[in-house]
């Protein structure tokens, strides 16, 4: 049923798109196969995409990552972060980030360690020739954070934290930052599509608490890239997200045997993430946002993992590269050394 489903997917894309997805993801069958499959063959066409883990920790500062974020390349040029945690505008920088060349910013959610980069960026943006507008989408708002518009203009707004930016929400810095709602409700889970530059991204709401949240789907050329973001997966809305990923980027937050009531809440276990991996059938399945509590853990992760899935499977370090392509680490970007004496061109 999976690979029909990738099939489907991949050559329907837009099929999905604001169909209610409820009764369709709880009619999806929830235990493992008995013969765990390798993975589908790739139907990616472009050698040339790649992701940047650029941060694979969380919100602790005692793990020696930086916090959650991504960059989706094409041809070395930096296309579509997602999310910006702490540390990330440092890993942009080494992966050899411009500002200029980003079509948009895709935030699964507003919790700190996903999103406290973004006024770095914004600030840095000043001293770029950036000159097209930049979109930034985000969930819709609850009690509990404000929507994405909002968002944004709590920060970067005449009356938000940083007024002395607000010109960067008119235009008059040379571009405006195009805050985009998508819906994160769980009552009617629909799938968010839309096309930026030559590529379709894709989104849909995931359980994460009281949290709106979003799990992110970047595609281009037949290839795909799915960030869960962080989630329990309660309402099973991956299975519908990572049909068919060449890379499925799973966060990594509670070990297999977590007696955590509240984190469980929070996060799907690695046997739900190895699940996932093998009912969608994808190719590469690359582990992030990792805690103390799993970076210890490694082992019973993968061995929970294995128990559904065959395919490639990899613990992500800050600044490796993911081809999606081969669904492979190809390398790490450009160390601070690496780039002294002529990497960084945008800055001035
Ligand atoms: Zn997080």
């Amino acid at each position: 049923m999976s690979s029909l489903i990738q099939r489907f997917f991949k050559r329907f894309p837009g099929f999905l798109t604001c169909t209610a997805l409820a009764g369709w993801a709880l009619s999806v069958p929830l235990t493992a196969a008995a013969a765990v499959p390798e993975a589908a063959t790739s139907t990616c066409r472009n050698a040339g995409l790649d992701v940047v883990v650029l941060g694979s920790g969380g919100p602790e500062l005692s793990d020696q990552r930086a916090s959650t974020g991504y960059l989706v390349r094409e041809d070395g040029k930096a296309r579509f972060i997602i999310d910006f945690g702490a540390g990330a505008s440092l890993n942009f920088e080494r992966a050899g980030g411009r500002i200029e060349d980003l079509h948009a910013l895709l935030f699964t959610h507003f919790h700190v360690d996903h999103s406290n980069d973004l006024p770095a960026l914004v600030k840095a943006a000043f001293f770029t020739n950036r000159r097209a507008d930049l979109p930034l989408y985000g969930p819709t708002g609850s009690a509990t954070i404000p929507t994405t518009p909002l968002f944004v203009e709590r920060q970067f707004g005449d009356k938000g934290v940083y007024p002395y930016l607000a010109d960067f929400l008119t235009g008059e810095a040379g571009f405006a930052l195009k805050p985009v709602a998508v819906d994160a409700s769980h009552a009617q889970p629909k799938l968010f599509s839309t096309q930026v530059a030559g590529f379709t991204l894709k989104a849909i709401a995931v359980e994460h608490g009281l949290m709106p949240s979003l799990g992110w789907r970047v595609e281009k050329d037949g290839c795909a890239v799915v960030v869960s973001g962080d989630t329990s997966n309660a309402g099973k809305t991956l299975d519908v997200l990572a049909q068919g990923a060449d890379v499925f980027i799973a966060h990594n937050a509670v070990p297999e045997h977590s007696h955590d009531e509240v984190a469980l809440h929070l996060h799907m276990t690695p046997a739900e993430i190895g699940r996932i991996a093998q009912h969608t059938g994808s190719r590469s399945l690359v582990l992030s946002h990792f805690m103390r509590r799993t970076d210890g853990a490694h082992a019973e992760t993968a061995a929970a993992i294995r128990q559904h899935y065959r395919g490639s499977l990899a613990f992500a370090q800050d600044c490796e590269v993911y081809s999606l392509q081969s669904g492979r680490r190809t390398g790490r970007c450009a160390t601070n050394r690496d780039h002294r004496g002529g990497g960084a061109e945008g800055k001035k």
